[in-house]
Order: C-alpha cells, then sequence, then structure tokens
C-alpha cells in the first residue's frame, strides 16, 4: 500500500487574470458551475443542452444544425476539424503567423495529411494575396486553414476575405476562433466559414475545457463522404451527434458529459447573449482604447501594427533592461495580477495583455496601468 497522501483543500486566491487565458471568469457562472449534478441524460440536462446549442448559434452567428460544444479544450476542437475533415493524402493550405497556424500544420501533417505552408511574420495578419496564390498554385487543395485571432502575437486576420478566397477555388474553411469568439466581429454564415471551432476560456470568460464547434452544410457532406472512418473514436462527429441531437426526441449515449462544465457555458453564453454580441465587440474595443493609451504613455510599444490590433489581446515590447520574469513576478504576487509572457519567437520580447471577455472593463484596465506604472519605475 501506499501511503496516503494528506494535504489541506486547495484554495487559490482569487486572481484578476489579464494574460492570454485563461480570462476573469464571470462570479455567476462560477455560481452556475457549482449547481447539482445531475445525470447527462436527465431530461432537464438535455433541454439545457438544446438551449446551449442555440447560444451557440447565436455565439458563431450560424444556423448549422451540426453545433455543438466538445467536452475538451479549444486544440481538441481544433483536432475535431482537421480529424473529421481532412483524409490521409489531402492537400491543405495552413496559414502560418504564428504558433497556432503551426499547431493546425502539426494536426493536418499527423494524419497523413499534406500541409502547403503560408508563412506570414509574427505579428502580421495572413496576407490574402499569399493565400490567393497558394490556392493558385495546388489547384488540387481542398482545405483553407488560418488563425482569425493569433493568440500568440495579438494580430487579427481578414476571416472573411479569407473565406470568400477559399470558395473562390473550391476549398472548404477551416477556422481557429480561440480568442476571437465573443471579442471581435465574426459571423459564421455570412463570412461562408465551413469549419470553426473556440475555447471557453478567452472572451466567453467561461472557465477551461471546453470547445465550441460548428460545421456548415457542405462540411458535413464532406464527411459524410469520407473514404476512410474517423481516426479518432471520441472526436467523431458522426458519433457525438448522436448525443448532441435529439433525432425524435432521443439521445444516445457517446461519453459522459462533462455536466457541470457545460452549466458553465450555457451560463456564460446567455450573459453574451443578454449583452448581445455588437455590444461585446464594443465593449471590447472601448477597453482596448483606454488601454491602449494608458501603455503608450507608460512608453510601451505595441508588436502589431493599428490595423489589425486585436482589442482582446495587447501584446507589447519589453522596455530594453526590464527584467520579463521579475515584473510578471511582481505583479502576482503584489497585485495578484497575471499577464501573459511572449510565446514562441515572442518570449522573453513581449508581454500579452488580455482583455477577454468579463475582464475587458474599467477597474482591470486601471489596476493593470496602475501595477505596470509602479512595478517599472
Ligand atoms: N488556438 C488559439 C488561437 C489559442 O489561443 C489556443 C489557446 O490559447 C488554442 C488554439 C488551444 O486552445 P486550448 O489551450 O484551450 O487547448
Amino acid at each position: 500500500m501506499l501511503p496516503a497522501p494528506h494535504f489541506i483543500a486547495f484554495n487559490p486566491p482569487r486572481r484578476i487574470l489579464m494574460g492570454p487565458g485563461p480570462s476573469d471568469v464571470y462570479p455567476e457562472v462560477l455560481a452556475a458551475q457549482a449547481r447539482p449534478t445531475v445525470g447527462h441524460l436527465d431530461p432537464l440536462f438535455v433541454g439545457m443542452m438544446d438551449e446551449l446549442k442555440s447560444l451557440i448559434q447565436y455565439a458563431f452567428q450560424t444556423k448549422n444544425e451540426m453545433t455543438m460544444a466538445v467536452s475538451a479544450p479549444g486544440s481538441a476542437g481544433m483536432e475535431t476539424c482537421f480529424v473529421n475533415l481532412v483524409e490521409p493524402g489531402e492537400k491543405v493550405i495552413v496559414c502560418r503567423n504564428g504558433v497556432f497556424g503551426d499547431r493546425m500544420r502539426q494536426n493536418v501533417e499527423r494524419m497523413g495529411a499534406i500541409a502547403v505552408l503560408v508563412d506570414n511574420e509574427w505579428g502580421t495578419p495572413v496576407d490574402p494575396a499569399a493565400v490567393e496564390a497558394a490556392l493558385k498554385a495546388h489547384p488540387d487543395a481542398k482545405f483553407l486553414a488560418f488563425v482569425h485571432a493569433e493568440t500568440s502575437t495579438g494580430a487579427l486576420s481578414d476571416a472573411k476575405t479569407l473565406c470568400a478566397l477559399a470558395k473562390q477555388y473550391g476549398c472548404l474553411s477551416i477556422v481557429d476562433a480561440v480568442t476571437s469568439l465573443g471579442g471581435v466581429e465574426l459571423r459564421v454564415d455570412e463570412w461562408g466559414i465551413d469549419a470553426i471551432y473556440s475555447g471557453s476560456q478567452k472572451c466567453l470568460s467561461c472557465v477551461p475545457g471546453l470547445s465550441p464547434v460548428s460545421f456548415s452544410p457542405a462540411a458535413v457532406e464532406k464527411l459524410k463522404n469520407r473514404k476512410t472512418p474517423v481516426q479518432s473514436w471520441f472526436l467523431d462527429q458522426s458519433l457525438v451527434m448522436a448525443y448532441w441531437t435529439s433525432a425524435g426526441g432521443k439521445r444516445s449515449y457517446h461519453h459522459t458529459a462533462p455536466v457541470n462544465a457545460l452549466y458553465a457555458l450555457h451560463e456564460s453564453l446567455r450573459i453574451l447573449a443578454a449583452e448581445g454580441l455588437e455590444n461585446a465587440w464594443q465593449r471590447h474595443h472601448e477597453m482596448h482604447l483606454v488601454l491602449r493609451a494608458g501603455l503608450e504613455k507608460l512608453g510601451l510599444n505595441f508588436v502589431v501594427a493599428e490595423d489589425y490590433r486585436l482589442p482582446q489581446l495587447n501584446t507589447v515590447y519589453i522596455p530594453a533592461g526590464v527584467d520579463d520574469g521579475a515584473v510578471r513576478t511582481r505583479l502576482l504576487k503584489d497585485y495578484n495580477l497575471e499577464i501573459g509572457a511572449g510565446l514562441g519567437a515572442l518570449a522573453g520580447k513581449a508581454w500579452r495583455i488580455g482583455l477577454m471577455g468579463f475582464g475587458a472593463r474599467r477597474e482591470n484596465v486601471s489596476l493593470c496601468l496602475k501595477a505596470l506604472e509602479e512595478v517599472l519605475s
């Protein structure tokens, strides 16, 4: 027998989360998660799932039937899109302007498909002209995949134009909206997005660990006409949807849903719908302007040019001679404030300051600016 470990209950302090995610969770969402667990096929719970599906459809602005939440984080949403749609040997144009574009490439290559890379400099958006050149050079490509809001740099790409290009050249679009959903304009049906995934922990201000996903009718058609079975049993949408669709009023067991986490997602999307998507986008923009003015006053320079800057993820260069780790440690210890370190090519060079969901509010902006001013002085 191993001796039983004895610990006290884990009781973290209340931090102010202003990094790249997870973001500050709405108190109502934390309360929703603490409600009594019911069975995952309880009639009351499946009724809530129907509401949840329409809330996700609203957030994505889509009528897609195949809309649900993957019971796992954003990376599993990413994998859901690739593993269901892409077959071995197929060609995918993958846009890479940061860490998450490269994660897409890894997905494509791991499933035996061919990734054609369109590289753009970190901190810049995906260049539609370069994408069009790749689409022309690869008429056999079946997909165009890109990250709408690159969290590793803070750059926003033009999803509407990129999806129109995909359509023009006969490709299905696969879009990463992990950081964009709820924070900037996103219109799945209007822009003709075919497969999209997000994450619960960014601008939805929900607990981490869930990934809203939606497939267009064209994507569903591609899935139905696969020649090979979906290699992942857990992520196979044709199996999962038996649980997420009440066909003839009946849902069947696929896996045990994370019941309480889904209460949390329902609550966070309810809050978003009550505010209204356009109001939420506007609030993120306004808070970004206030933060930007304060950061510039402190002499901090943005990595991303103004035209493509994400309001919800502000990446600034660390001033010369300033100790990155020491600053972030002081912010955490003295102010309970978390900001993000640089990632990948920007590690040690930049900070990422998130204004996501519940975190995109004046008191957070003021605290962050005051704390940075004191720590940097
Ligand atoms: N895509 C983007 C743009 C992200 O920012 C992240 C996480 O930060 C992911 C994918 C992966 O999401 P997760 O960490 O929830 O698996």
